[in-house]
């Protein structure tokens, strides 16, 4: 697979749209919302595909109702599809270009935090099934990743601290500067402009981590696995919580299940308190809704329909220290039971 094209700056955005007048026609598929709080990503094309906002979109139906458009704007093999949105949109949007026509070129312009520091890099494309999450896709890398920090000023601060969760599962992966600099952000700083500097910085940064792990494992088969920190047990609550949790909320109780469990195997003993701190001080859930997303069962039994799990094993990685993660393979259901303890019966503080 051809490498994608990175860029992060303010204004690339509009910079690209008013480049895009080329051999190639562009077919739009853009976030509803996105389109009301950024209207000039409209001017890229006028044939397009408007994605309804909500991870239930991120659904078999809607990429049918995608291709049946690109089919009737009469897309072809000589086009590229353009898309412009959070996660939801990128993943729904790459599967999409992956398989219409066998395969069209496609741009990635990612607004939220989760899609500008993952989601959008690293050519993983999905929709969900009823009974898993991302459980049809394809590896299909975006040609440019335009990455422009301005979309992030007019989004919910809920989302942001969503995404945030990303930024810290980044920064443990990455080493302790990046997560002293990532645990000292604040949500405003990626709405404000005036913090601008620092919210740009730590973008590019993650997203330099991020490109550094797909480069030599683009399909996922080894050291990739590494950016799955937080989130096979993180799934699990998203799936049982929805839509209760955004995806980077229940990423974070993720990570501290993972923490626990980690510790347990030799890890450092104050990082799932460190963590816990930070997602506490930016204002993110420590316990799972009540009903079946703190139901250790149900929990365990989903875990056990992850798309990763092989031959009826799954694989957790575990966080031992700023920059240090170990992969277990196969972990025992009790293993599981005792991560899940960190955010079922949650240590008072
Ligand atoms: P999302 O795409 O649902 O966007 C969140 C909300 O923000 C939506 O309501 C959307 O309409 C709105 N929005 C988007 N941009 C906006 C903007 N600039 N201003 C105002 N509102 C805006 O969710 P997300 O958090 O971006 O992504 C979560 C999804 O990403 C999940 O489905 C997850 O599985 C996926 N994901 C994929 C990968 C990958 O490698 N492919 C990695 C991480 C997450």
């Amino acid at each position: 697979m051809e490498p994608t094209e990175t860029t992060v700056s303010r204004g690339n955005a509009k910079e690209l749209v008013a480049s895009l007048e080329g051999p190639r026609e562009s077919f739009l598929v853009v976030d509803e919302n996105v389109l009301v709080h950024h209207p000039f990503v409209g001017e890229a094309s006028t044939k397009r595909f408007v994605v309804p906002s909500g991870e239930e979109h991120k659904s078999w139906e809607t990429l049918g109702r995608l291709l049946e458009a690109m089919d009737e704007a009469r897309v072809d093999r000589g086009d590229q599809l353009i898309a412009f949105g959070g996660g939801v949109t990128t993943d729904l949007a790459g599967l999409g270009a992956s398989l219409y026509r066998r395969g069209l070129p496609w741009i990635a312009v990612p607004t939220t935090l989760i899609g500008q520091v993952d989601a959008a890099c690293g050519g993983k494309t999905a929709v969900n099934l009823a009974g898993g999450k991302n459980a049809v896709g394809t590896f299909h890398l975006p040609s440019q990743l335009v990455v422009d920090p301005d979309f992030l000023t007019t989004l919910p601060l809920r989302q942001v601290q969503s995404g945030m969760v990303e930024l810290l599962k980044t920064a443990i992966l990455e080493g302790e500067d990046l997560l002293t600099l990532v645990e000292a952000l604040e949500p405003a700083s990626f709405i404000q402009t005036d913090s601008a500097d620092q919210a740009d910085r730590v973008i590019a940064c993650a997203l330099t981590v991020k490109e550094s792990f797909v480069k030599d494992d683009v399909k996922d088969e080894g050291p990739r696995w590494m950016l799955n920190l937080g989130h096979s047990f993180g799934h699990a609550f998203e799936a049982l919580a929805l839509p209760d949790l955004l995806h980077g909320e229940a990423i974070g109780l993720g990570l501290l299940c993972a923490a626990r469990l980690g510790t347990h195997q030799g890890g450092e003993a104050g990082l799932e308190e460190r963590l816990r701190k930070t997602l506490d001080t930016w204002g993110l859930p420590l316990t799972p809704p009540e009903g079946r997303a703190s139901d250790p069962d149900a929990l365990l039994d989903t875990m056990r329909r992850d798309k990763k799990v092989r031959k009826g094993q799954s694989t957790v990685i575990l966080p031992l220290s700023p920059g240090r993660v170990e992969v277990m393979n196969g972990p025992s259901q009790e293993a599981l039971r005792m991560g899940l303890e960190a955010v079922l019966e949650p240590i008072s503080t």
